[in-house]
């Protein structure tokens, strides 16, 4: 039993996003039923459509910066009401029973979490996962989030993943007042880095090779910017950083980065999914440094992020699109061309 539903797929990595009839499961027992308002468009959005990552099922339909309202639920839904805005994240489903997704980290379960796209549904099947960019998605009530009413919910969509990606480790290392924290890199990760560390009380620095964009990152709430090419200035911010929230999105050399922490401080991993350079390991011996990596949040932070995002105000700087214009916002993505999101209005898919 399924649903037809009307979405935006690609058939090849060589194709264009084009409109696609899909399945959704009728809701069973434990499930939400989301008509889809917007999505968000992430790099990894764009990185699967094109089986960059060598492992995209097609048809492909992309999209995990999901929010809507409930059409319905299953018989044993209490958390979720038809009419209740919601959303929908990276997660749609997990083993349960592991040591993460007991404490809260379904983003690390043992057996593999099922993404919202591209993954096989081990709990049904293995049927393959299909994500956002469509009129209705159905999840396990486990995974659905409350979405609080008073943030704009074009904009809160790419909190689901930029913003909770950012969020998990500034939270897991303490972020706070009194500590000076480098934001590297200014993109959709980058942007909500700054507005996340700023909200939680800490100094702020946008670091970049880019006037421009340290700028920009000032008017987004960063109190200070240092340009990583400028090496006296560089030099000058040595062991100054009680934490740094690298955002780059590629392969690149850490080494410049370390030095700029102080003792026992971190570094944390947020963009780059690839083999990255070696480091120099005297860097972190001398001021016992510390480099980390942290992949979207689990289910339970994620509400805490957007309950905290409802308290303080904070949503993503969007552009809005309507979904035939998807290919050519990829093509603005990959030329760095949007500040800092394209948000799908998904009302614009017939
Ligand atoms: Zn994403
Ligand atoms: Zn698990």
């Amino acid at each position: 039993m399924s649903i037809t539903v009307a979405a935006y797929a690609t058939q090849s990595a060589t194709e264009n996003l084009a409109p696609f009839s899909i399945e959704r499961r009728t809701p069973e027992k434990d499930d939400v039923s989301i008509d889809i308002l917007y999505c968000g468009v992430c790099h990894s959005d764009l990185h699967y459509a094109r089986n960059d990552w060598n492992f995209t099922i097609y048809p492909a339909v992309p999209g995990h910066e999901i929010v809507g309202r409930v059409a319905g639920t299953g018989s044993e839904v209490t958390s979720f009401k038809t009419g209740d805005l919601v959303a929908v994240g990276c997660l749609v489903d997990s083993c349960r029973t592991c040591a993460s997704c007991e404490e809260g980290l379904e983003q690390y379960c043992d057996q593999g979490a099922v993404m919202t796209y591209g993954s096989l549904d081990y709990k049904r099947g293995k049927q393959p996962t299909l994500g956002g960019y469509a009129k209705n998605i159905v999840v396990n009530e486990g995974y659905v989030l409350r979405m609080p009413e008073n943030l704009n919910p074009a904009a809160a969509a790419p909190l689901l993943c930029a913003g909770i990606t950012t969020w998990s480790p500034l939270k897991e290392w303490n972020v706070g007042p009194g500590m000076t924290v480098g934001v590297i890199g200014l993109g959709g990760l980058g942007h909500m880095g700054v507005k996340f560390a700023h909200a939680m009380g800490a100094r702020v620095v946008m670091i970049t090779t880019s006037p421009d964009k340290g700028n920009d990152a000032m008017k987004l709430g960063a109190d200070d910017v240092l340009i990583s090419s400028d090496k006296d200035a560089m030099k000058a911010q040595r062991g100054k950083f009680d934490f740094l929230l690298d955002t780059i999105p590629v392969g690149h050399s850490l080494n410049p980065y370390l030095l700029l922490l102080k003792r026992d401080a971190t570094l944390a991993i947020v963009g780059a999914i690839e083999p990255m350079d070696g480091f120099h390991a005297g860097m972190l011996l001398a001021r016992r440094r510390r480099i980390v990596g942290s992949s979207i949040g689990g289910i339970k932070e994620t509400q805490e992020m957007l309950d905290f995002c409802a308290a303080n105000g904070v949503v993503s700087d969007i552009e809005m699109i309507s979904i035939d214009n998807i290919n050519e916002a990829y093509e603005r993505m990959l030329n760095n061309d949007v500040k800092y999101r394209f948000v799908i209005d998904m009302a614009s898919l017939k």
